[in-house]
């Protein structure tokens, strides 16, 4: 029941590899061949602007995430925003997020916390309402492209931190650029302003040559100067982000089996695999049965982000379980079923099914380089060439861009699927093995984790530093001129 990748584009009559582009940042699919749902199709639909004809057409607009079905419409409730926090490395991300759990989190919970379990939520008043806010407690974006694409979407909104002293810097703009294509919003906090350099103005003026307005000038985006050493603004931040998530108009049921997605995940000496679990929709309650991933489990015993034990957890709350078979991967979705029979079943039937799918990804990214490109070029098979362009700033990103599009494309068309100035990440070879493009370097270099990725995947990482060559190559392959790499 529901469609793959492949049919979805074609229904809709959109790109193939803009879908999965689309999909690929909600962390949805990252395979064309992969099923989607019909809530998620009709999700993905509605996102290329088509309208989809249904009588229910009014009550789809509450189905606000891919974890809300057609059964929970009549019970959705506000739930708490999910939070993650990006921007450049050192602009204070780290010292944002222990700030705010410091100074909200009564220091006699816990112990102090010292040990974190990946998220933490917050009490704020808000208009008169005790309200919440949940952080994902690990900074960069890995969380927030939803571990590396296999769970489900997790943000409802991302804190872009930029440091009021530094400004914009590169990760600042794959962050934008992230968030963008993922379509989370995006909540700025303009940190260190205690500092004497510190130039605000500045930074928003920056921010505005990315395509983030402030409010004050007139923009719908939302800039919030704080510090994370005086804990300026805090409060003020957490207002913010309430405010947004009230235009989110976050729901969920609580009247139902759990579902939601493996924060973290690890084996404990003493206590065997322990999942960090963030509940997207229902309550999760101990004794459930449940399938993460492919993994079966019995929830045994719950602790809250404060370390307290617990019976149940409600939408948007993390908790971390204990009692499952094995660890399951961060990013995972995980299901409560009614019955332990059904979950074990569903959970061997998976497991199956993952070693299996793992092989035909393995085997249809294999293909894309840009010599098997060129090749099917010279067969006249090939209608695209894929490209994610990362170079090491702006200007090149721009100058290559505008080179490409001087290259002729009657036969074959370039598309491009993202360019971003900054190194190549291994989410970036993640989004081009789903989307089969090849990875286009120009003066800048692998991070951490990226080369063992793209031989995983088989993704061709093409490194350049003169535009000339790089734009010869590209041209060579769209024709099938390319030699052959010995
Ligand atoms: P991250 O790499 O983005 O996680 O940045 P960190 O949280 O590790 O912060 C980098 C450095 O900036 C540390 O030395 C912090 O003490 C400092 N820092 C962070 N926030 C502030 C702030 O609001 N004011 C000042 N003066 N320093 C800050």
């Amino acid at each position: 029941n529901g469609l793959t990748v492949h049919e979805l584009a074609q229904e809709i009559k959109e790109p193939e590899t803009e879908v999965i582009k689309f999909l690929f940042f909600k962390g949805i699919a990252t395979n064309i061949n992969q099923t989607l749902d019909i809530p998620t199709a009709r999700m993905v639909a509605e996102a290329f602007d088509i309208q989809v004809e249904t009588a229910e057409a009014e009550s789809e607009a509450k189905k606000t995430t891919e974890m809300i079905d057609e059964g929970d419409l009549e019970n959705l409730k506000q739930r708490p925003p999910v939070v993650t926090i990006m921007g450049h490395v050192d602009h204070g991300k780290t010292s944002l997020l222990d700030a705010i759990r410091e100074a909200k989190v009564a220091s006699g919970e816990a112990g102090g916390i010292t040990q974190h379990i990946g998220a933490y939520h917050v009490d704020v008043e808000h208009e008169g309402d005790n309200r919440q806010v949940v952080f994902l407690d690990t900074p960069g974006h890995e969380a927030f492209t939803a571990m590396r694409a296999r769970g489900t979407r997790v943000t409802d909104i991302a804190v872009l931190v930029v440091a009021a002293d530094d400004g914009v810097r590169p990760q600042t703009i794959e962050a934008i650029s992230h968030a963008k294509a993922a379509q989370v919003p995006i909540v700025t906090a303009i940190n260190k302003v205690d500092k004497e350099t510190a130039n605000p103005d500045r930074v928003k003026q920056e921010l505005m040559e990315q395509g983030l307005v402030p409010e004050e000038w007139g923009g719908d985006s939302i800039m919030v100067p704080v510090s994370a050493i005086t804990g300026e603004n805090l409060d003020l931040l957490l207002e913010m982000l309430l405010l947004q998530a009230e235009v989110e108009d976050l729901h969920a049921n609580p009247d139902r089996l759990a579902k939601g997605t493996v924060i973290e995940a690890n084996l404990d000496k003493a206590r065997g695999p322990v999942a960090t679990l963030l509940v997207q929709n229902g309550t999760l309650k101990i004794g459930d049965s449940m399938v993460v991933g492919s993994v079966f489990g019995k929830v045994r015993a719950m602790l809250d982000d404060r370390l307290n034990r617990v019976e149940a957890a409600s939408p948007s709350f993390a908790v971390e379980v204990l009692g499952l078979n094995d660890v399951p991967q961060a990013g995972d979705e995980f299901e409560v079923f009614k019955s332990e029979k059904e979950a074990r079943a569903i959970a061997d039937s998976r497991a199956i099914d993952q070693r299996q799918s793992r092989l035909q990804q393995a085997m249809a990214s294999r293909r894309v380089t840009l010599n098997t490109l060129s090749a099917q070029a010279q067969e006249g098979e090939l209608k695209e060439l894929n490209i994610l362009l990362k170079a090491d700033v702006q200007g090149s990103v721009e100058a290559i861009l505008a080179s490409l599009q001087q290259l002729p494309q009657d036969e074959v068309q370039i598309r491009v699927l993202m360019a971003a100035p900054g190194e190549i990440s291994e989410t970036d070879v993640d989004l081009a093995a789903a989307s089969g493009a090849v990875i286009i370097g120009f003066n800048t270099t692998l991070a951490p984790g990226a080369q063992q990725a793209s031989d995983r995947l088989g993704v061709d990482i093409r490194d350049y530093d003169i535009i000339y060559k790089l734009l010869e190559d590209i041209e060579g392959a769209m024709e099938g001129l390319l030699e052959p790499e010995l």
